[in-house]
């Protein structure tokens, strides 16, 4: 069967089978053409030509207690990253601030660690509360493992959404990480439901994962029902347990990509982390498949700025999304 047709049939509803999604995976390259045109047709059925801009605010960095190896802020990176305490409410508005000025619709506030201290919430829920008085901006939040009743909080503080990615496949996660569990951050996740929060949640890809369990986190994020994906691509940082792997073909970036949209067809899909690195000049390939992407750089590593994501959404034709109200 042909890609359009199978996209055809995802649009009346059908659900792409785990063999079809491993075959856009294995496709080749002189299949991607029509594969790309195909997985357009879902995107543009969803999100039009829009592009959501997403900005990041790396609000506590470095030091974290958990040892995820792709990440230079864990305990076991020897990165050359800033390291510093939570921000003061007056400089996470002052983010928020910004991220308008940008055009942004969400406003993205991450700290590193496993859970948030009681202050660390108080700061968010506060910072939040403020925010939500001046602007419409969606504010996400990525805080650690939560429980309910911190769901519950920065819920009522005005957070939309909250981010917790699942990183990779269930099989492959403790060859990442072995100081929390898939469980626990499946449980993050259902808890911030449970609140009524979005659930923004991805991965990487380029760990050293197989195909196979690129699939499996696409249909494990489907599962749970997701709001957001971002599917970041891995860019190895100096200093960490897997510094030395070497990236993925951009057309391989491209494809997990694709099939994360197939598999999740009406979702908000991140080209996130590594597109510039990784995608290089296939960025813009990235913009017929996924509705989002980060601007203005990401946690520890700068973009290439706001002005050239801009240029290349204009150039391609596709408009920068506004707030919805
Ligand atoms: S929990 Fe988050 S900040 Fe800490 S090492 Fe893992 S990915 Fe990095």
């Amino acid at each position: 069967m042909s890609w359009q047709k199978r996209t055809e049939e995802i649009l009346q509803g059908r659900e792409l089978a785990r063999e079809e999604a491993l075959a856009v995976l294995q496709s080749g390259n002189q299949e991607w053409p029509e594969l790309l045109q195909a997985v357009f047709q879902v995107r543009k059925q969803f999100y039009g030509m829009d592009v959501n801009l997403h900005v990041i605010n790396n609000a506590k960095s470095g030091a974290c207690s958990e040892n995820c190896a792709f990440c230079s802020q864990s305990a076991v990176s020897e990165s050359p990253i800033a390291h510093y305490k939570i921000k003061t409410v007056e400089e996470l508005i002052a983010g928020a601030r910004e991220a308008v000025r940008l055009g942004a619709v969400k406003y993205c506030t991450v700290i590193s660690g496993r859970a948030p201290s009681e202050k660390e919430l108080d700061i968010f829920c506060e910072a939040f509360q403020l925010i939500k008085q001046e602007t419409k901006i969606h504010l996400c939040v990525s805080p650690g493992l939560l429980t309910r009743d911190q769901a519950r909080q920065l819920k009522q503080a005005g957070a939309d959404r909250i981010n917790h990615n699942l990183e990779t496949s269930r099989r492959f996660f403790p060859s990442i990480c072995t100081t929390h569990t898939y469980d626990a951050r499946i449980e993050t996740i259902q808890n911030a439901k449970a609140e009524g929060l979005e659930i923004c949640c991805g991965g990487l890809v380029g760990l050293g994962e197989t195909l196979e369990d690129r699939v499996e986190l696409a249909f494990t994020l489907k599962e749970l029902g997701v709001h957001s994906i971002p599917v970041n691509f891995f860019n190895p940082r100096e200093g960490t347990p897997l510094a030395k792997i070497q990236p993925i073909a951009a057309l391989d970036a491209l494809r997990a990509l694709a099939m994360f949209r197939l598999v999740n067809p009406s979702c908000d899909i991140r080209a996130a982390g590594g597109r510039e690195a990784n995608l290089r000049g296939l960025q813009v390939q990235a913009l017929y498949i996924a509705n989002s992407i980060f601007t203005q750089g990401y946690l520890t590593t700068p973009g290439q700025g706001h002005s050239v994501d801009l240029t290349l959404i204009a150039d391609a034709g596709f408009r920068v999304a506004a707030i919805e109200s």
